[in-house]
């Protein structure tokens, strides 16, 4: 007998949202390329839910081989890039047969790229450090990397080079000045595509950008992860209010509906004590499923409809609730952790203390993905 607990995956939302963030860039970059992003196994979503969803977007964009693989399975003909590039020299063989994109953002890469055999060339992002001290090429030693990458397009190892970075503070009011400053001056006047924005800085600095690539004359492919997904890559502005719908519904529903009375305690350590004489359902969803642990007294779920707060600690395999309000509430009751009918992810991550590009991505393999 399966757990009652599943995701919905609504593929129509995920449309509607790549949709959405493409017409926003576009009135700004009206010749805009866009990867899709689906790492994390498509942010918890399952990479074969998700492909045929995206059919609108240019490519796909991942870090991991066997998730590029099941999405040629999935029948994905279009480009796919590999967001951090290769990890040994299998992996470079492997791309060229798969027909992948890779970013190189360090020498070995470059090395390991220049052992393949010439014929079947690959495309390659060639990806520049511009603040966030993560991944990439120094300013500094960006154009001696290209001059080697270029070597091998004369090789026949490469194809094409396009040049990308990635932003720190796209959602904040740091925002891309600083390093769009880097990456004109490092950059410059070589030629290729450029490739610069998260969902952030595709929602927040399309104008921006799309100027910026307009005057270089350069084609601008963007890379938007989480608001495909449905949930707000700012802090200070809804997914709603960006035009976004949520695609994860995290459901489940009650086990058991139990009378505590005033100053009983609920859950692992007593952490709540109940206030006065309650009913209390028990979820059959916790942390072993993806739902946050750290999720607060007070942290909305919906029961039978209506919205209840969670009480006590999270469990491993459940969750108490306060139900003493729903009159509906009997061992089989529907129960929404996120999604349609529930609250926001983005809600829940906040009173967690944490976001929902980690719930979505941390929902585990035990949880069956519907696809509606
Ligand atoms: C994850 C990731 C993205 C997408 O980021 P979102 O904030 O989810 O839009 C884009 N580019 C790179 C390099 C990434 O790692």
């Amino acid at each position: 007998m399966p757990r009652p607990i599943c995701a919905e995956i609504d593929s129509k939302a995920l449309s509607a949202n790549l949709a959405r963030v493409m017409a926003v860039v576009r009135s700004h970059n009206q010749q805009a390329k866009f990867w899709a992003v689906i790492k994390a196994n498509a942010y918890g979503h399952g990479v074969s839910a998700v492909v045929s969803s995206f059919a609108a977007a240019d490519g796909l964009a991942m870090l991991d081989l066997e998730e590029a693989r099941k999405s040629r399975e999935a029948g994905w003909k279009k480009p796919i890039l590999m967001l951090e590039g290769p990890f040994s020299e299998s992996d470079v063989r492997q791309a060229q047969q798969l027909g992948l994109t890779l970013v190189l953002h360090q020498p070995e890469q470059i090395r390991m790229l220049g052992q393949l055999q010439p014929g079947n060339p690959i495309d390659v992002y060639l990806k520049l450090e511009t603040g966030m001290n993560r991944l990439g090429f120094p300013p500094h030693v960006y154009r001696e990397a290209y001059l080697q990458v270029l070597d091998l397009q004369n090789k026949a190892v490469v194809r094409t080079i396009s040049h990308m970075t990635h932003f720190a503070c796209a959602d904040s009011d740091e925002g891309v000045r600083e390093p769009m400053q880097r990456f004109q001056e490092a950059i410059g006047d070589l030629p290729g595509d450029w490739c610069l924005a998260n969902s952030a800085a595709c929602l927040r600095h399309s104008t921006e950008l799309g100027r910026l690539a307009s005057n270089h004359h350069r084609d601008l492919w963007w890379r938007p992860g989480i608001c495909l997904y449905g949930a707000s890559p700012f802090d200070d502005e809804s997914a709603q209010s960006l035009g976004l719908a949520p695609v994860m519904t995290l459901r489940s529903e009650l086990i058991s509906v139990k009378s505590v009375k005033a100053g009983e305690g609920v859950g692992y350590g007593h952490i709540f004590k109940a206030p006065h004489d309650m009913t209390i359902g028990v979820v059959a969803c916790g942390y072993a499923d993806g739902y946050p642990r750290h999720a607060v007294t007070g942290t909305t779920v919906y029961v039978a409809g209506k919205p209840v707060s969670l009480v006590g600690r999270v469990s491993m395999d459940m969750v108490m609730v306060d139900v003493t309000e729903v009159p509906h509430a009997h061992p089989g009751a529907d129960v929404v952790l996120w999604g349609k009918g529930g609250p926001l992810v983005d809600e829940v991550a906040s009173s967690a203390g944490t976001i929902s590009y980690e719930l979505l991505s941390g929902v585990t393999s035990r949880v069956p993905r519907k696809l509606k």
